[in-house]
């Protein structure tokens, strides 16, 4: 086994200071931080993704993702579950807040653990395992329920199964008729491209209609192995899309956010969404007011190509609200209101007071 297998990466997956010094410098603030950190949230990463992180600079976009940060343990706002996911699943492993379609986790383990991670308390937890059973049980929901015309296999992230099992899932869905679109969600092409592999593709391409979205957020991601993991998919005849969070310090720049949606169409990625990061426990000092997202936008609009442009939106337990003038009901210093699908509101804080961060 070698760097260029994904179940090498995974095996050696860094996980402690020691590890980590084999790839960067680190200060001595720096390495206390992180133990300190890791005591409440976990952190873990690929070989791969730390061969990215820059030596010695601590501003570096790909550690600011990937290591840990004295700022999650100073967030006055954030909450474990800001989609309020619990009330949403009609089987443990499906979230529906939509008519037609909705999400259904097939893995609770991840390649890294994203620091901004929305789901941080799920991913990686053994209680949150998800088994088979629950897997299947949810597949037979699916069946029981023809008005789901969409599933998005989610997680954790479901390229982390086996090729196998997760062409299992695939195929008992694909018997379901009224499942018209399988789209899949995975962050491997950027934080482990070894996973894109000839045969995952072949197996994929058997059952089209699917889509999958990933998530690049900065330019420095758009290496040429997540380039050549990409176009793989591609030519497996699967569209790409590209998730971003908008995250302060690493991509909330309208210059860089350029670069990155210009690399993105490059590699037939296109743009699909700009995540406002959520009020999630641990995530302040990524937080951004609302105006950097619009500005993001406008300074993309009508200055690039149609495709580049990606919807930014604010996920909410009423579903997911784009930020654009009809939807945007008020909007001050402190919060923002947000008309959802079905006309419903949902307010969010927006400049958070006190968000002092420290250092
Ligand atoms: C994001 C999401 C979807 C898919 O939404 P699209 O806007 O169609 O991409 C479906 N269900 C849930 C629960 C979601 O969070």
């Amino acid at each position: 086994m070698s760097f260029e297998d994904w179940h090498w990466q995974l095996e050696n997956r860094i996980s402690t200071v020691k590890e980590l010094e084999q790839y960067i410098n680190l200060t001595d603030d720096e390495k206390k931080d992180i133990e300190e950190v890791s005591k409440k949230y976990s952190w873990s990463t690929t070989p791969y993704y730390a061969s990215l992180m820059s030596t010695n600079n601590q501003e570096c976009p790909i550690r600011k993702q990937a290591l840990p940060n004295k700022n999650e343990l100073f967030d006055p706002f954030g909450v474990e579950d800001p989609l309020h996911e619990e009330e949403h699943q009609p089987t443990k492993g499906l979230v529906r807040v939509y008519p037609d379609r909705l999400a259904f986790t097939v893995s609770n383990q991840c390649a890294m653990l994203c620091r901004h991670c929305f789901r941080k308390k799920f991913v990686n937890m053994t209680e949150t395992y998800i088994t088979k059973d629950n897997i299947l049980e949810s597949i037979e929901w699916l069946k029981e329920n023809s008005e789901i015309r969409d599933v998005l296999l989610t997680g954790g992230d479901p390229f982390l199964n086996e090729t196998d099992w997760l062409e299992e899932i695939i195929a008992r869905l694909r018997e379901i008729e009224h499942i018209e679109i399988v789209r899949i969600g995975t962050r491997t092409p950027c934080t482990m491209p070894q996973r894109i592999t000839p045969e995952l593709c072949s197996m994929l391409n058997k059952y089209h209609p699917l889509w999958v979205n990933v998530q690049f957020n900065h330019p420095k991601e758009l290496t040429e192995q997540a380039s050549k993991a990409c176009e793989m998919l591609s030519e497996a005849g699967i569209p790409l899309g590209n998730q971003s969070v908008l995250l302060k310090g690493v991509n909330d720049d309208p210059e860089i956010y350029q670069r990155l949606v210009h690399g993105l169409v490059k590699m037939r990625v296109r743009p699909y969404y700009l995540y406002q990061c959520q009020i999630l426990h641990g995530t302040n000092h990524f937080r951004t007011p609302i105006e950097s997202g619009i500005n993001i936008i406008k300074k993309l609009q009508g200055f690039t190509s149609g495709f580049s442009v990606p919807v930014y939106l604010l996920d909410t337990p009423y579903g997911k609200c784009p930020m654009s003038p009809q939807n945007i009901v008020y909007r001050d210093e402190k919060s923002v209101s947000l008309r959802n699908f079905e006309g419903k509101i949902w307010t969010e804080p927006n400049h958070m007071p006190g968000k002092e961060t420290i250092r």
